[in-house]
């Protein structure tokens, strides 16, 4: 495949081990992947440890009490979702169903990494188009749903929208996402990609399942990874028309969520309490952390997840470093062509603490 030679993996944030190899640094702090601190539900963990004794047999390969549960919670049919190792397996698999390389795809600037990754995997033409200017709009960074709307060709069979999107923490308001649905051809699949939506919904934005049901090219993308504190087992799920589904369950590896990953995702998802309790300290947090920031001279583009993308000025690279020698892992972004910033995880208080002492003092100041 000679699209592949052409592709850069996906850089995830440091992980805490390397940094601890690599610079000796000890008490690390990771504030680059936007995990929940808070962790899973107790009930979960005990689910996952309760799932160890059966973990010689193969999985449910169909997920059913998963999908079950799911289809209650959602107020779905089953046969609308499909289960992921992650959110980001389903995107590569949607990739794979829908693309080749004579077929467009659409994505916003500051969207997502694994977007254009998964578009250039099947060498299909990705088209890009320009966010909202960091300066003078209404949400900085954001998806410009118009723009996007009129960049879809005849050609074009997925358009991509993070919403809130990562790393810019931009949302789009539910009167323009409305707007850009009713009026997408639909020829066109559209990927609503909600993985911070336990956090943007408790802010009031809106989600997509209530337009599904009028607009079947709609797919929704959830995931255990944000706020359900999962990231380590990988779940995520599509909820979309059936036909979309049959598609994705044709192309999906046999076992491809693990029994552990099933086990700890019902649970956490009947402990309503705890993804509320842990939304509610992070956005807190997340309030405070941007008024500290603010306080200080530093930007920071509007958030309704559990990150802030922070504009540094030119010494980003600097501030990341020293930042690292400090213990403090954050996400550089000169990959998403925003080398001024860094995107930082909203952690527990204490370590937002860390954070703020380090960016005000011996890290650096705003240039
Ligand atoms: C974290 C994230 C995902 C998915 O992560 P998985 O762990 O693969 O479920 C998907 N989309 C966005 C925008 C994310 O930030």
């Amino acid at each position: 495949m000679p699209a592949v030679r052409g592709l850069s993996p996906y850089v995830p944030g440091k992980p805490i081990s390397e940094l601890e190899r690599e610079w000796g640094v000890t008490d690390i702090i990771k504030l680059a992947s936007n995990e929940n601190p808070y962790g899973p539900s107790p009930r979960a963990l005990a689910a996952m440890q309760a799932s160890l004794a059966q973990v010689w047999l193969y999985p449910d390969g169909g997920a059913h009490e998963l999908r079950m549960a799911l289809a209650r919670r959602l107020g779905v049919a089953p046969a609308c979702l499909t289960l992921g190792n992650g959110s980001s397996e389903l995107l590569l698999l949607l990739a794979e169903a829908f693309l080749t390389p004579a077929l467009s795809a659409v994505y916003s600037q500051y969207g997502f990494a694994i977007y254009r990754l998964v578009i250039s995997e099947t060498g299909a033409r990705a088209i890009e188009v320009p966010a909202f200017p960091a300066d003078d709009a209404a949400m900085p960074y954001g998806h410009d749903l118009a723009a996007m709307l009129a960049a879809i060709r005849p050609d074009t069979r997925l358009v991509f929208i993070a919403n809130p999107n990562n790393p810019t923490g931009t949302w789009a308001e539910a009167a323009l996402l409305k707007r850009f649905i009713e009026r997408a051809p639909a020829s066109t699949l559209i990927v609503l990609d909600e993985a911070y939506g336990e956090y943007a919904r408790t802010l009031g934005v809106a989600d997509g399942l209530a337009w599904r049901a009028e607009h079947p090219n709609l797919l929704l993308l959830r995931t255990f990874s944000k706020a359900y504190g999962l990231a380590g087992v990988r779940v995520g799920y599509a909820v979309s028309h059936p036909e979309v589904a049959d598609v994705l369950h044709r192309l999906r590896p046999a076992f491809n969520v693990n029994s552990v990953a099933q086990a700890g995702a019902m649970a956490a998802l009947e402990d309503e309490t705890h993804v509320a309790d842990a939304v509610a300290a992070t956005l807190s947090e997340l309030a405070r952390v941007q008024a500290a920031l603010t306080r200080s001279g530093y930007r920071t583009a509007p958030s309704a997840a559990n990150f802030l993308l922070v504009r540094i000025g030119h010494r980003a690279s600097e501030v990341y470093e020293a930042l690292l020698r400090q213990g403090i892992i954050t996400r550089p972004l000169a990959g998403y062509g925003l080398p001024e910033h860094l995107r930082i995880s909203i952690g527990l208080p204490q370590q937002n603490d860390r954070l703020l002492a380090a960016l005000s003092h011996g890290a650096g100041r705003p240039a």
